[in-house]
């Protein structure tokens, strides 16, 4: 089986929108829908016709183009179960645990609550890719708006688990001021440093700098490293839970100018 192929684009001000297409089948979704008529641009590029919508969350920017994208393509909207109501066009209603098929190939749910309440991530393992949305960005994490810290924590926290080969797609291209963050509270680890350097380079140059890797965020992410002695130490939290750091850390990021 050849391998899918993934396009990310920027949309709106500062949102990824994703196509995944399979050259055999033709088989084409897209992940989230926050710009109807620039997802389809990007498709009549390629010639690629839309056939699902994966959902990550409720928010607008992530399903305003749901309705238009159904009327032109007829495609099968796939979301979380736990936010139903709030997802335009549905069809498919999932939640942790559960799987479904895309171009053949298996497409994992996993429950992320904390952004919002129901949000879910989507794990293809024969693609090693995983799409996070709004719950983990490349060197940083979504703030908290409906679930607790603890549960924000244990969401984010799944994605250590993962392959570090991992693909990682997110909902937002937030790195560069994530890393400004990051440099803030562990400007020591030499892996971060090379990365925001990359990622200065890249935004230079309008480049993306996602897809990242679970490897690489495992090496660079604060909020996956509350282990780290030195950002232990910045937030004066040695002896705490790694819970606790991490309420810590998304605590200050809010209030991080
Ligand atoms: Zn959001
Ligand atoms: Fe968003």
């Amino acid at each position: 089986m050849a391998h899918l192929t993934f396009h990310p684009f920027i949309c709106r001000t500062d949102n990824y929108g994703l196509l995944i297409h399979d050259p055999e089948s033709g088989a084409t979704a897209a992940v989230d829908a926050p710009d109807a008529g620039e997802i389809e641009r990007q498709l009549m590029r390629h010639g690629w016709q839309l056939t699902d919508v994966f959902t990550t969350h409720r928010h607008g920017d992530h399903v305003e183009g749901n309705a238009a994208l159904q009327q032109r393509f007829g495609c099968r909207i796939i979301g979380p179960a736990a936010e139903a109501d709030s997802i335009p066009g549905i069809d498919a209603k999932v939640r942790g645990g559960d799987s479904f098929s895309f171009a053949g190939r298996e497409v994992r749910v996993l429950d992320c609550p904390g952004h919002t309440r129901g949000h879910i991530a989507f794990h293809m393992p024969q693609e090693e890719a995983v799409f996070a949305g709004d719950t983990l960005f490349s060197l940083g994490c979504g703030r908290v708006f409906e679930g607790s810290m603890e549960e924000m924590y244990r969401s984010v926290s799944q994605f250590k688990s993962l392959p570090p080969s991992t693909m990682l797609y997110c909902g937002h291209e937030y790195t560069q001021s994530n890393a400004r963050f990051a440099l803030s509270v562990e400007p020591g680890n030499a892996a971060l440093q090379g990365r925001a350097a990359e990622v200065d380079r890249l935004r230079a140059k309008g480049a993306l700098t996602c897809p990242s890797t679970i490897g690489e965020e495992l090496r660079t992410n604060p909020f996956l490293r509350t282990g780290s002695p030195e950002i232990r130490a910045a937030l004066g939290l040695e002896d705490a839970e790694d819970a606790a750091v991490f309420a810590e850390l998304r605590r200050r990021k809010d209030g991080f100018k």
